[in-house]
This record gives C-alpha cells, sequence and structure tokens, in this order.
C-alpha cells in the first residue's frame, strides 16, 4: 500500500531529520520505499535517502509491503508532515561529541628505532616466531590531480573515458556482490559502495566538471571531495562515516582511470611476509591469513590489535619499524624474527640458512607440544587450571579448539562492531553469542562487552575528538553513556546464554558505581525479555581489570562481581603511564617490571580472599616464563592466542602438578 504527501518537515529531510526518518522506518518490519518523482528509494537507507533529496514542500510517497505496512505509512507520514519532526533533542547525551572526523586519524607515531646495518632493521617483537618469505608490499598508492586543462576537442573522448572507468568499478562491485563465498558483512560494505557508485549525483557531477574542461581524474576527485564532504558535515555519525564511502568509490575509479589496480591483500602469494606502513586491524583480520607467514609494520606495538590477531594465527610480527619500512618497499626477500623484533631485508645465504634452520626447529617443537592439547592442568589441590583462548571472531573457533583451549577467557566483541556498516543489531549478536557458547560448552565462553575508544571509531557511534583517547570515552564509560548501543548487547548476551556457559566482563572499569549502573541495566533488560517472552538466563558478571583504580579498590569489587580477568595489556600502560602503541617507549611497556607485577599480585589476593575466581586475558598470560607466578598467585585460568595454548598447558603441568587426559 502507499500513500502520498507534501513534505513539511523544516528544510527537508536533511541530515538529522533523515536519520530519524530512518531509524524510525528501520522500526517496522515492512519493505519501506520513498518515492520522489520517478525515483524511488529505500526508506531503510540513510545513503539512498540523503542522496534522493527530499526538500521543504515537495510532494512524496511512501510505499510499504509487509505485516506492518499500514502502521509504517501511518507513522512515516505522520513524521513527514510535522514541520519540528527530527529537530527536537532525543536523550541527549551526557558527553559533548565534536564534529566527527569521517576517517580514523593515521597516528602521529615517534619512531626510535634506527636502521642498524644495510638491510637490517629492528622495530617491536610483536608475534613470536621468525620467518623468511618473498615480501609483498601493501603500500596504497596516493592518487594526485592530473590538473590538466581539456581542449575543446578532447572532452567527448575524456567524458567516453570517464563514462568507461565508472562501468568498470561498477561490474567489479557486482562481480563481488554475484560471489556466494562473500560474507554477509562484505556484502553490505560492497552493496553500500555500488549503490555511491552508480549515484547520478556522483556520475552527474563528475561528467559536468569534464564538460567544463577538467581531466576525468580530477574531475571524479573533485565531485567525490565535495559530495564526502556534504556527508562529513552532517551530525549523524553513521552519514558522516559514509565520506569514507564515497572517497573510496572516488579512488576505484581514478584508479580506473589511470590503469592502476590497486593495493590488495588478496594477491598475496602463500608464504609471503606482508609489509605496511599501516594495515588497520579488519584489514588484516579478512586478509587470506594462512598465506601471509609474517607482517612487517611502520605503525603499531606489541600489543596493539594487529599484534594481537598476528598473533591469534601463529603469524610472526615485527612491527613500529615507522617511515624506515619504505626501505623495504622494493626488496625480494625478507626475513623476521618476531622474538627480538630483527627485519633482514634481501638477507644473505647465511642469514637465509640460520632463518630456515630455526623455522624447522620450531615446526618440530610445535609437533611435539599437541601432545598436550587434551590435557586438563591442574594444581595439586586438585583445582584445574583452566586455558582458554582470546577470541576476536567466529573464525578463530576452529583453532582454539584444535590448540585444545578450555573455553574462551575473552572474546573480543568490537571486531563484530567494526566490521558492519551499522550496528549489529541485537538478533545477530545473540546468533554469534550463542555459536561462541555452543562451541564450547560446557566450558565457559566469557564474552567482553564492547571496548571501543576514539583511537578506533566505528559507524553508529560519534565519538568526541580526544586529545588522548586511551584516557577518554571507552568501554564501560562509553556504553554506560549509550544505553542504545549497552542494551541491545546485554540483551543479546542474555538470550545467547541459554545456549551455553556465557559470562560477561566489563572493559575498562574503575569504579564500583560502573558495575552497580551495568547490573540495573541487565535486570531491565531481563525484565524487557521476560515481558517480550524472549527465553533468556542469567549469567554471571565479572569485570576486567585493567586500570590502576580497579587494582586499587579491587577488594571491594571482588565483593561485587563474580570474577576477576587481569587484562595485563592495559594494566602495563597505565601502570607505567607508557602508551601500549608507541614503540618509542616499548622497553616500559614490561609486564615484568614490578610495579606491574604487584599490580597483578594485589588483584589475584583481593580474588582469592574474596573466594571468586581469578583469571588473565592480556598477552601476558601465554608466557611461559611468567605462568608459575601467576599459578602461584592463585590465578586458576589463564586466556591467550590460540597458539599458545599447548605450550602453556606444559608449562603448568611441568609446575609438577597434577594433569588429566580430557574424558578421563
Ligand atoms: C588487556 O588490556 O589486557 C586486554 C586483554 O584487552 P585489550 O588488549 O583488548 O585492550
Ligand atoms: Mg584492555
Amino acid at each position: 500500500m502507499e500513500r502520498s504527501t507534501i513534505v513539511r518537515v523544516h528544510d527537508g529531510l536533511h541530515a538529522r531529520p533523515a536519520t530519524r526518518f530512518v531509524k524510525l522506518a528501520k522500526s517496522f518490519e515492512s519493505d519501506i520505499e520513498l518515492i520522489k518523482a520517478d525515483k524511488s528509494v529505500s526508506a531503510k537507507s540513510s545513503v539512498k535517502l540523503m542522496l534522493l533529496g527530499v526538500k521543504e514542500n515537495e510532494e512524496i510517497t511512501v510505499r510499504a509491503t509487509g505485516a506492518d505496512a499500514i502502521e509504517a505509512i501511518e507513522a512515516l507520514i505522520g513524521y513527514l508532515e510535522n514541520p519540528r519532526s527530527g529537530t527536537e533533542e532525543e536523550g541527549a547525551s551526557s558527553v559533548e561529541t565534536k564534529s566527527a572526523e569521517p576517517t580514523s586519524k593515521p597516528q602521529t607515531a615517534l619512531y626510535s628505532n634506527e636502521t642498524k646495518a644495510a638491510g637490517n632493521m629492528r622495530g617491536v617483537a610483536a608475534s613470536e616466531g621468525v620467518a623468511i618469505g618473498p615480501a609483498f608490499g601493501f603500500f596504497p598508492a596516493e592518487i594526485k590531480h592530473e590538473n590538466r586543462l581539456l581542449g575543446a576537442g578532447e572532452i567527448s573522448s575524456e567524458i567516453a573515458r570517464l563514462k568507461q572507468a565508472f562501468a568498470m568499478v561498477q561490474q567489479r562491485m557486482d562481480k563481488s556482490l554475484a560471489t556466494n563465498n562473500l560474507a554477509e558483512s562484505d556484502r553490505g560494505i560492497i552493496a553500500a559502495l555500488k549503490d555511491i557508485a552508480c549515484d547520478d549525483e556522483l556520475t552527474g557531477s563528475a561528467r559536468e566538471l569534464v564538460h567544463g574542461g577538467i581531466d576525468a581524474v580530477s574531475a571524479v576527485i573533485g565531485a567525490t571531495s565535495r559530495i564526502a564532504a556534504d556527508f562529513a558535515s552532517m551530525d549523524d555519525p553513521y552519514l558522516v562515516a559514509r565520506a569514507d564511502d564515497v572517497n573510496a568509490v572516488g579512488r576505484q575509479i581514478c584508479l580506473a582511470l589511470l590503469g592502476q589496480d590497486d593495493a590488495n591483500l588478496d594477491a598475496v602469494p602463500a608464504g609471503a611476509i606482508l609489509i605496511a606502513e599501516d594495515i588497520g586491524a579488519w584489514d588484516l583480520a579478512r586478509a587470506p591469513l594462512r598465506r601471509i607467514a609474517g607482517v612487517i609494520c611502520g605503525h603499531g606495538g606489541a600489543t596493539s590489535h594487529v599484534a594481537i590477531i598476528a598473533r591469534a594465527h601463529g603469524i610472526p610480527a615485527v612491527l613500529g619499524l615507522g617511515r624506515s619500512v619504505h626501505a623495504l618497499q622494493n626488496i625480494k626477500t625478507v626475513a623476521l624474527d618476531g622474538n627480538n623484533g630483527d627485519v633482514f631485508a634481501d638477507p644473505d645465504q647465511a642469514t637465509a640458512d640460520r632463518f630456515h634452520e630455526q623455522i624447522g626447529k620450531a615446526k618440530t617443537e610445535k609437533q611435539a607440544l599437541r601432545a598436550y592439547k587434551d590435557i586438563i592442568p591442574k594444581r595439586a589441590d586438585g583445582t584445574i587450571i583452566e586455558i582458554a583462548a582470546n577470541l576476536g571472531s567466529l573464525e578463530e573457533i576452529e583453532a582454539a579448539q584444535e590448540a585444545g583451549a578450555m573455553g574462551v577467557g575473552l572474546f573480543r566483541t568490537e571486531l563484530l562492531f567494526m566490521r558492519h556498516i551499522h550496528l549489529p543489531s541485537e538478533d545477530l549478536q545473540a546468533e554469534t553469542y550463542a555459536t561462541l557458547a555452543k562451541a564450547f560448552a560446557p566450558y565457559p565462553v566469557i564474552v567482553r562487552t564492547l571496548d571501543i575508544g576514539g583511537d578506533k571509531p566505528i559507524s553508529g557511534i560519534d565519538f568526541p575528538d580526544e586529545e588522548n583517547p586511551f584516557l577518554g570515552w571507552r568501554g564501560i564509560r562509553m556504553c554506560l553513556d549509550r544505553p542504545d548501543v549497552f542494551k541491545p548487547q546485554l540483551r543479546a548476551l542474555l538470550r545467547a546464554a541459554v545456549h551455553g556457559n556465557i559470562k560477561v566482563m566489563l572493559p575498562m572499569v574503575s569504579g564500583l558505581d560502573e558495575v552497580r549502573a551495568t547490573r540495573a541495566l541487565i535486570e531491565e533488560c531481563a525484565k524487557e525479555l521476560e515481558a517480550e517472552n524472549k527465553a533468556y538466563a542469567t549469567f554471571d558478571l565479572g569485570v576486567m581489570v585493567e586500570t590502576p583504580a580497579a587494582v586499587m579498590i579491587a577488594p571491594m569489587l571482588a565483593k561485587e562481581v563474580a570474577f576477576f580477568s587481569i587484562g595485563t595489556n592495559d594494566l602495563t600502560q597505565y601502570i607505567m603511564a607508557a602508551d601500549r602503541l608507541n614503540p618509542t617507549v616499548a622497553k616500559l611497556n614490561d609486564v615484568t617490571h614490578p610495579a606491574v607485577m604487584a599490580a597483578i599480585e594485589l588483584t589475584a589476593k583481593a580474588g582469592v580472599e574474596a573466594g571468586i575466581m581469578v583469571g588473565m586475558c592480556g598477552e601476558a598470560a601465554g608466557r611461559p616464563d611468567l605462568i608459575p607466578a601467576f599459578v602461584g598467585m592463585g590465578l586458576t585460568e589463564l586466556s591467550m592466542s590460540p597458539s599458545s595454548i599447548q605450550r602453556a598447558k606444559k608449562c603448568v603441568l611441568a609446575l609438577g602438578q597434577v594433569g588429566d587426559q580430557e574424558g578421563k
């Protein structure tokens, strides 16, 4: 069914009113279209709606098909006929947000690493192991204006060139969308990019610029920058983030015009060493990791998320090389030592032989460790020491199971939020957490609530510009300010708890009030689910101990939560006041520093005295040199990259404790 009306919304469906309209449309199940003149777009797509450009006093038709079509049309028409729609403030957040950057800012890294000798550099040892192989540079080219002024006779051929480039990019996107093996999240991203690549607004303005005598590359840069700037200036973070999409499409069209291919991780040959100045955690996570033998990067530190992904997949990595990484751009072979941070460009025969020998030894050692896969290590008093896995996505379940993980000690939910262009729905989250719980039952799966901040923003959350995001609005602080983001996650966790042994932990806790406020929200969510007749189960609530404040109040916290999990990555950076991503202060980021070890011991003591479980999920949990100390302090759970699990089990056994084989 459909109904037409004259739009009375003041200034039309620009920015905020458009966002609110889309939010309202999304609250209905029906398929809803908005029709203006002869153009119709989905009312649930902000991009399309924005580009439809609905103005005040224009005639618009709303068409809906589905079970709640009548209600949808009534609500949406009512919205369009109200001049004040979208201008009223909705539950203003307690946090002032400045205009969001459309793109995540490159980190201004300070690098102290110097080239030691020709072809020999040292960076931060970020993921253990050694590797040698063909160098694969990932250095996306910068696209520059051609700045050519066209003569009258050149214009029609330039228009044809432009048309061809647009068609090529659109076809490429269609081809990607037609493949069956595309993850739903990637499909959504590509579909959104294709919408932009086909949009008249973009094609039309680029064409217009060429008609005005500007070369096609400069015209595309001009058109995309203007549209991207329009999106970037909007006050809705979702729409602001679309500026990135417009720029990405513009880049693809320019490359097609220049006959160049973009840097693409799909082409990584087997056994290659990936070399980049910077690589996003999300780019790396979806790269063909099985083919990557090593990672070398200008940015990043030992506990950056790129390092964590590399470790999760057992890929040696050296990060934080700074600008000197560019010297590796044109080399053929590279060797890296993820244990000490050494990198050898085009190594001589003796060095190459040494690396091959070490790789052989590591393989043998790995094979020997397989004997520990099914061991269940116990303390002399019979208490099981759980050796669990840190995971960031469902794709990692298999590797964790193969390693012999006794559950999951940390499921980082950030990737789930980063890989979608919208915030993931409650249903999608419930399904994800339930899959995890089922995969590891009866072992526990500890899901960490969203731990995200301004250093890695996501679509759907408008982060303020912060001088120091690591000390800013992140983790539990952000979640409690944004119940619209937090509650769907808590509801999803309550629903998933029906399917296995789900436990939930809060990141970046620094006060009891944060735990209490979360508990109140959980109770509210449970009541809602009850009223909606949806199945749910309660779960144990714990906290990560990763701020000095949490350590200092650990005895009080221990009375209010079911468990502690010590996050040594952040705890080290906050105790030592040393940015975990800054290679210049990498030396200070040392978990073995007496100050950090004392903080761990204080936490363990408080937890043990209160009779709650104390675990650890920071990277230190997998270190064989530290495991004896942690077990001695009373930790009964150690969660780590799957590649470290078997060695950790061996290490606990070597403490002279007893160990059972799984199933005995
Ligand atoms: C930690 O801080 O130790 C931790 C496990 O969390 P993340 O590395 O994700 O900050
Ligand atoms: Mg942390």
